[in-house]
């Protein structure tokens, strides 16, 4: 399929081949469907909303909501204000949610509509709240989308009540799996501390077969927490490139101090996240299940590093996973040998490049803004024993002969991750299974005969 991809790179400035990043909206649309009874609204055409819900819904294998300005011809020509304003009317007549996240597209951005103005002169139900994002798609990818929105959830709706800070502690999790935020919270609560965490599309976006069709499932920060996040006393935002927009919007409105970290992939990641959440507290002390699920997660390590320690990985998706993901595959004695994200950023370079020189990793690359021909290219040069990164990786490794862990947006032909973690310590155990599975399957299947071992 990629049989003719060249092992010759030359620059390319304006052609992007297989990009490994998608489109604002579909960023946005995510977040949006983490706050509960919302319904997120794309102003733009019927085939921008048709595409970013397909692409959500092949991911989650669950269906996803939202409605559209759907602009036509008239609309490209006058701008959008009336399809919006109606658009909006007929979706709280008709669908009731409590709240409507209003993302842009390329052609609205474009034309240059005045969302401000347009939601302000619209006749919506007292009750009922509507927030928007701008998300042009030609700006960043789908992290930006999701980084504006969430942005948006505190520009729109957090609100300072209290003249002291509540207890509360603002999480953001990062453009994360719903397992993912899941397990964010069954951390903070083994660790007692009150919390927001927005957005939160576990029990959304992998809500159980109830036998019943519902259309709001019952997951979703609420838009009373919303308000609420502007009396906490700290947030702690996951992943700079989607989370820390939202966090310094905190800190601008509110004086509430951001903290910044890596997305707790990972042991060193994880520990820093629960270190950091008790020097919030003042508390001291782990609770004994996460000690017994690092020192699990240690012992594993421990036993299997063998399996991968010294092989070359390449690494391609979101940029606050792939920062995590290198320091804790450094971390296991793998080589970080190609880094790769679509998303734009000279801070992604600079971290994994500071990585690279703690770790004396010398012969590594790292690229954001980069396509998978790119990083088919570096491997044909010379190649590696793993990919770790989201379906689209499956035409290289197909081609390269080389094994797929998949992780990360958007994995679209295998099951698990909606449901399964990543991140904290059970996370990194899966992956850690994930990645030795990965390694001893290849050589089971293409070792020499009198390599084939019963107990690896
Ligand atoms: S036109 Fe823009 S917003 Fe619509 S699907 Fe294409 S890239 Fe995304």
């Amino acid at each position: 399929m990629l049989n003719y991809t060249t092992k010759e790179i030359k620059e390319r400035s304006a052609l992007v081949v297989n990009p490994a990043k998608t489109c604002q909206p579909i960023g946005a649309m995510y977040a949006a469907l983490g706050i509960n009874k919302c319904l997120p609204h794309s102003h733009g055409s019927q085939g921008c909303c048709s595409y970013h819900r397909m692409h959500l819904t092949r991911h989650f294998r669950d269906p996803i909501v939202a409605s559209t300005s759907s602009f036509t011809e008239g609309a490209c020509v006058f701008g959008g204000k009336s399809n919006l304003s109606k658009g909006l009317e007929t979706v709280f007549e008709l669908y009731n949610p409590d709240i409507v996240a209003v993302n842009t597209t390329c052609l609205s951005e474009t034309i240059g509509d005045d969302l401000t103005e347009i939601i302000k002169s619209t006749n919506l139900p007292e009750d009922k709240v509507v927030i928007y994002a701008n998300t042009p798609s030609y700006v960043g990818s789908h992290v930006t989308g999701f980084s504006n929105m969430t942005k948006a959830m505190v520009s729109h709706l957090a609100k300072k009540e209290r003249d002291v800070p509540s207890n509360t502690i603002n999480i953001i999790p990062g453009y994360v799996e719903p397992s993912d935020m899941g397990e964010i919270r069954r951390m903070l609560k083994l660790l007692d501390i009150p919390s927001i965490m927005f957005p939160d599309t576990s029990g959304v976006v992998n809500a159980p077969n109830k036998g019943k069709y519902e259309m709001y499932p019952e997951g979703g920060v609420t838009i009373e927490e919303l308000k609420a996040t502007g009396d906490s006393k700290a947030t702690v935002a996951l992943g700079s490139f989607s989370s820390k927009e939202a966090a310094y919007e905190l800190e601008k409105r509110f004086d509430i101090p951001p903290h910044i970290l890596k997305l707790p992939i990972g042991i060193k990641a994880t520990d820093e996240f629960l270190m950091s959440l008790l020097s919030l507290t003042g508390d001291v002390f782990i609770p004994e299940e996460l000690e017994i699920e690092r020192g699990q997660l240690l012992d594993v390590m421990i036993d299997v590093h063998h399996h991968y320690h010294g092989k070359k990985v390449a690494l391609f998706g979101d940029p606050d996973i792939m920062i995590a993901l290198t320091e804790f595959v450094i971390d296991l004695g793998m080589i970080p040998k190609y880094v790769i994200t679509g998303t734009p950023g000279k801070e992604f370079e600079r971290t994994i490049k500071g990585m690279f020189e703690k770790a004396d990793l010398k012969e590594c690359v790292v690229k954001a803004e980069a396509d998978l021909m790119t990083l088919h290219q570096l491997i044909k040069n010379e190649s590696v024993d793993l990919l770790i990164g989201n379906t689209y990786g499956k035409y290289i490794a197909r081609a390269e002969d080389i094994p797929l862990v998949r992780v990360g947006f958007p994995i679209l032909d295998r099951v698990g991750h909606s449901y399964f973690p990543t991140v904290g310590y059970k996370g990194a155990l899966r992956l850690i299974e994930k990645i030795s599975t990965a390694i001893l399957d290849k050589y089971d299947e293409t070792c020499p005969e009198e390599d084939f071992e019963l107990v690896m």
